[in-house]
């Protein structure tokens, strides 16, 4: 497969998810239940991290992960590359649903603003619902940009690649 075939994102402006969040009620993840949300308000909560796309391992009922990316997350923008299509062609990609952010062990990433609320924790201040800029996560240190991260392609000794960072 040619990942080429399937980059439908490049013109793609994270910030202008952020453009006009007047159309919301201020603060509604404080407001409401997660069941609770729309699709947009649900949407607008992920911080752009990219950590969920790590691959993970479980040993002995936890869950470890990996600085091992999908290979269609890009590395810098911490976007998929092929989001409408992301089911279709990678089978263990996950829906971030109500199941996915209460499954045990944990893996979604402890700063994943699903789990956060979830958990009855507030959203960070990093967070670009709060600042209103989506390159908060990224200047936080918060996403995988700038982290070291190799693509999946290739790698089979997962093992090697176990990460500990304490945003994870
Ligand atoms: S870990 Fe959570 S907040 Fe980060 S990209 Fe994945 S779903 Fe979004
Ligand atoms: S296909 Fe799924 S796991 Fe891979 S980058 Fe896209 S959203 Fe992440």
């Amino acid at each position: 497969m040619n990942n080429k075939d399937y980059l439908l994102e490049e013109a793609y402006d994270p910030q202008s998810r952020y453009k006009d969040l007047s159309r919301f009620e201020p603060e509604f993840w404080k407001k409401k239940k997660l069941s609770e949300m729309s699709k947009e308000e649900w949407e607008l909560l992920c911080d752009g991290c990219g950590k969920c796309c790590l691959n993970k391992l479980e040993i002995k009922g936890k869950i470890k992960f990996t600085n091992t990316r999908c290979r269609f997350l890009d590395s810098q923008s911490c976007l998929c590359q092929i989001y409408y299509h992301r089911f279709e062609k990678v089978p263990d990609c996950r829906d971030i649903d109500l199941a996915a952010i209460r499954e045990k062990p944990r893996w979604l990433p402890k700063t994943c603003a699903y789990w956060l609320l979830d958990n009855g924790f507030d959203l960070p201040d990093w967070h670009p619902l709060k600042t209103g800029r989506a390159d908060s996560v990224h200047q936080a240190k918060m996403s995988l940009k700038d982290k070291e991260t190799v693509s999946e392609t290739g790698i089979e000794d997962y093992e090697n690649y176990i990460v500990d960072w304490p945003d994870l």
